[in-house]
């Protein structure tokens, strides 16, 4: 075929590709203009999954009728003047795309009326073309109806999933897009039934509880505060999910996809949550419009920071923030053993004591740093242990303790495993003969005679790449011909005859998480379980007095990196119940 210009009809439905992908798209473009001019009221109307109909009706500031044709053209935005202005943008919009795009692959009218005119002005496109104008009595604001969307972009309509998807997806976004303003009030009505609504109170928690529901928006955790950057709120680690689909973030009231920000919230769950579970979170943050770029992406979902690393930073430590203010020891509930965490997102709270009231543990009851050898990296804001009293062992499995409001069982592996993972945060340090200070980091072992590991092809093509994260973890390995490594130091925590097991195992597991943070993380976890002392191991007082000051000193001392209980607390109170004294 020669090369040809294509006819703008066609070019147009290309073009509309990038940013209609989807009824759900058309939703977002529509409620983003009605955000952009201003509504405080927005309504959604979808039928059979947007395909026969999407309409949003706002009570925004609406459009001129001298310009409603103006809007369907391509790049016509009243947003936007040059590409300088997006150093200073305040809009969702600014490319001019989304009602060209959408006349392009669908039947639209649009109706409008600004507080000025009198009457409201309207306009019919199909396939991209005006085909009907006039004026029309209409309410202050903008109403826009889709209707047969993609019903002559056949090839879109076959990669389209059943209404029933469709709707999902629209619903998603819905609520996304209600979380990003609070100020709005939205409401969803689905073939003729109402569906989601928020009240558009202008508060963030009230659209939490009307997407979540109010159980769970209940349990959630206040992160940060309005007047700072970073505000909103995120799950107790015994609220977890088995995606994170949950996680949401808005960058300048602007809904964003940005995987390295839900990697940083993730991060903050570290050694709180089991593998596979992810948080559920709505998130805030606030940057100078000149740090953002909104202007990689067609849908403009996703943004680049100019400063990344600082906002990574920032969010990770705020959520942390609030998740080890939250931390209680959960308490033994009428004599049932505590139940674990659960892995279904269920309903765990009745095996966790409710947020410590002020004077469970009071400050001047915590325990000063003990003078041991422990690792800085404890912040003071994870301290919650009350001071105990080691009563003895248990099974050799569990401490017994007396502490200022009864008994507390602290179970020695987890515990351990707590201090050695936190240890390891500091990276590795080597203790070269004098084996001076003790500040932080993880000990490592010069083993005398190096040792020889051989590794399946599997493993030595993926060692490189984990190499940096093995060597962080205190791990010196050298190559040593075909399939084989030497092992010349190792963590200190591990004994002499696990090393060779234990790199074959942490190469596997390396082997199967692909995030480099990830690596690390699973790394941890598994060295820290592995050199943990075990259950069924008997210890002396002063041992187990030596891990409670330990524990202590950790940021989470209540957790086990796995996300399982450290301890237990059987009351004062609930043991005189249960002598019949209460
Ligand atoms: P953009 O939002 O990028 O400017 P659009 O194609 O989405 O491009 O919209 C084109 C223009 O039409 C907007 O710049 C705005 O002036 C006007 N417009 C669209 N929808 C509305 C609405 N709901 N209320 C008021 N003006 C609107
Ligand atoms: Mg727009």
């Amino acid at each position: 075929m020669p090369i040809r210009v294509l006819p703008p009809q066609e070019a147009g439905k290309i073009a509309a590709g990038e940013v209609v992908e989807r009824p759900a798209s058309v939703v977002k473009e529509l409620v983003e203009n009605a955000l952009d001019a201003g509504a405080t009221s927005i309504s959604v109307e979808v039928r059979e999954g947007g395909l026969s109909l999407i309409r949003v009706v706002d009570d925004g500031a609406g459009i001129p009728p001298s310009e409603l044709p103006l809007a369907f053209q391509r790049h016509a935005t009243s947003k936007i003047g040059s590409l300088d202005d997006l150093q200073r943008l305040s809009t969702l919009g600014f490319r001019g795309e989304a009602l060209p795009s959408i006349a392009a692959v669908a039947e639209v009218t649009l109706v409008s009326r600004t507080a000025g005119d009198s009457s409201g002005a309207y306009v019919v496109l199909r396939r991209g073309q005006i085909v009907e104008e006039g004026t029309r009595g209409a309410p202050p604001g903008t109403a826009v109806a889709v209707r047969r969307l993609f019903a002559e972009v056949p090839a879109r309509l076959k990669f389209l999933k059943s209404p029933r998807t469709e709707l999902a997806h629209i619903h998603n976004m819905l609520g996304q897009l209600a979380m990003s303003r609070p100020g709005v009030r939205f409401r969803l009505l689905v073939d003729g039934r109402r569906g989601f609504e928020s009240p558009g109170s202008g508060r963030l928690i009230d659209v939490l509880v009307a997407w979540h529901g109010g159980q769970t928006a209940a349990r959630l955790l206040e992160v940060g505060g309005e007047t700072g950057g970073l505000w909103g709120y995120v799950s107790p680690p015994e609220l977890a999910r088995a995606t994170r689909a949950d996680i949401s973030l808005f960058v300048n009231g602007r809904w964003v996809q940005a995987r390295s920000l839900a990697y940083a919230i993730e991060e903050a769950y570290q050694g709180l949550l089991p593998p596979g579970r992810h948080p559920l979170a709505a998130l805030h943050l606030r940057v100078p419009p000149a740090d953002l770029d909104v202007n990689i992406h067609p849908a403009k979902a996703e943004v680049r920071f100019r400063r990344e690393r600082d906002i990574f930073a920032l969010v990770q430590k705020g959520v942390r923030e609030t998740l080890t203010g939250h931390l209680t020891v959960p308490s033994v509930v009428s004599g049932a053993a505590m139940p674990h965490l659960p892995t279904d997102g269920g309903d765990a709270s009745r095996g966790f004591a409710a947020p410590a009231a002020p004077g469970l543990f009071p400050a001047a009851a915590m325990p000063a740093p003990g003078p041991a050898a422990v690792a800085q990296t404890a912040p003071a804001t994870g301290a919650r242990l009350p001071v105990m009293r080691v009563l003895g062992q248990m099974d050799a499995t569990f401490i017994v303790a007396e502490g200022p409001d009864g008994i507390y069982l602290v179970d020695q592996h987890r515990a351990h495993e707590r201090v050695l993972y936190e240890r390891m945060a500091g990276g590795a340090r080597r203790v070269d003969g004098d084996g001076e200070g003790h500040e932080g980091g993880l000990e490592t072992q010069l083993l005398l005679e190096p040792l020889v590991l051989a590794l399946s092809p599997r493993q030595t093509a993926f060692l490189p790449a984990a190499m940096a994260t093995l060597a962080a973890l205190g791990f010196d390995l050298e190559p040593f011909g075909e399939g084989t490594y030497l092992l010349r130091a190792a963590p200190a925590l591990l004994p002499q005859d696990q090393l060779v097991a234990a790199v074959s195992t942490l190469v596997d597991e390396l082997l199967e998480s692909e995030v480099a943070g990830d690596l690390r993380e699973r790394a941890r976890r598994g060295l820290a379980c592995r050199g943990a002392i075990k259950a069924g191991q008997a210890l002396s007082p002063a041992e187990m007095r030596e891990l409670l000051v330990q524990l202590e000193s950790t940021a989470s001392p209540l957790l086990c990196p796995h996300g399982d209980p450290i301890i237990v607390h059987l009351s004062k109170a609930q043991l005189e119940r249960q002598f019949g004294r209460g």
